[in-house]
């Protein structure tokens, strides 16, 4: 059974953030000090979340990414992923990660069902690693992207957010890399999560129509689109490399047309739209026992409350976002 939202879009993809929790501080992620994290009863135990997870493919998500916080940091990952892939329906099973663990983790990830996998790597430079996530752990990272490669998680997507003043000029380094390997490099613009100051985000915002300006300067190289573009990444191949290029524009308006996704918050709400603080109390029906049947309902309900778009050059961002995008996924 598909799930078709009011706008016809296709939802077939859930985010799920299993912790809120990190071990770095990416300033972009964390803009603010002194956030308190959930309590262990606040956030949704494994068994909760499978029986959620069981009710989304029963309703027709068929894809689910893991996301956190660092999702590497809760104790029993691996196993829970061990058990998602175990669930009928389910075609796609990966996970977002900062890669600090990974070089640990990734056989294991890769044994219990783990077969592609999302890195973010805003710079290539260990000074500018330590600015950005408030550890001097670069080269752990790397190590861990290399150890994904090595136990055949393929494609493997290096996560980059462009900043003015801050990697803007690592552009060349990061596409250099899908000449290299075969990995996904993808571009993401700067978003303002709750607690940015709306100036400083405009004074480090940078378009990705300048990004991709940039790249097509960047040995007078044509880009052309590739064929197969999925949700709301622009995907774009080099001549001559071995990775492709993804573009992501939150903030732009074809975002929304191709969004295809829900998303479980950290302790248990079911949100719509990524930009809306309008979620869905799921984990109180979890915990009152509700049946396979009224979860799925509830997936039901929020494609149908899935806003078109975001309008975010509209409203006041600050407000709409509601909580840390730690607590969401991204
Ligand atoms: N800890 C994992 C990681 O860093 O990949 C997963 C969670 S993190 C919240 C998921 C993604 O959100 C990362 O790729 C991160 O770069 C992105 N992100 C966080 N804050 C952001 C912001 N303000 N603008 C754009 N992307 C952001
Ligand atoms: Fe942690 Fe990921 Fe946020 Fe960085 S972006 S602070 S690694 S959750």
């Amino acid at each position: 059974m598909k799930l078709i939202d009011t706008y016809n879009r296709h939802i077939d993809y859930l985010r799920i953030s299993i912790t809120d929790h990190c071990n770095f501080r990416c300033f972009y992620c964390t803009p603010f000090s002194g956030r308190n994290h959930l309590s262990k009863s606040k956030i949704l135990s494994y068994e909760e979340l499978l029986k959620v997870s069981e009710a989304a493919v029963s309703a027709g998500i068929t894809k689910i990414r893991i996301t956190g916080g660092e999702p590497l940091v809760r104790k029993g990952v691996v196993e829970f992923c061990r058990m998602l892939s175990n669930i009928k329906g389910l075609r796609s099973l990966t996970l977002t990660t900062n890669g600090l663990l990974l070089k640990e983790m990734a056989a294991s990830l890769f044994e219990a069902g783990i077969r592609r996998i999302n890195v973010s790597l805003d710079t290539l430079k260990p000074e500018r690693f330590q600015k950005i996530t408030g550890y001097n752990l670069l080269s752990n990272v790397l190590a861990g992207i290399k150890k994904a490669e090595e136990v055949g998680m393929h494609p493997i997507k290096i996560n980059m957010v462009v900043m003015r003043g801050i990697n803007y000029d690592e552009i060349e380094e990061m596409v250099n890399i899908t000449f290299k390997k075969p990995y996904h490099v993808r571009f993401i613009e700067l978003m303002p999560t709750e607690g940015w100051d709306f100036e400083h985000h405009k004074s480090l915002f940078i378009p990705l129509e300048e990004v991709m300006k940039r790249i097509g300067e960047i040995g007078k190289i044509q880009i052309e689109p590739a064929k197969n573009s999925n949700g709301p990444a622009k995907i774009y191949v080099l001549p001559g490399a071995k990775g492709i290029l993804g573009f992501i524009s939150p903030l732009g308006r074809h975002f929304c047309g191709a969004c295809n996704r829900l998303r479980l918050t950290a302790d248990g709400n079911l949100r719509p739209c990524l930009f809306s603080k309008n979620e869905i109390d799921i984990k109180r029906l979890l915990r009152d026992g509700a049946a396979l049947e009224t979860l799925a309902d509830v997936f039901r309900q929020a494609a149908i409350k899935k806003p078109q778009g975001h309008n975010l050059d509209k409203i006041d961002v600050q407000r709409t976002f509601g909580r840390a995008m730690q607590g969401i996924g991204g």
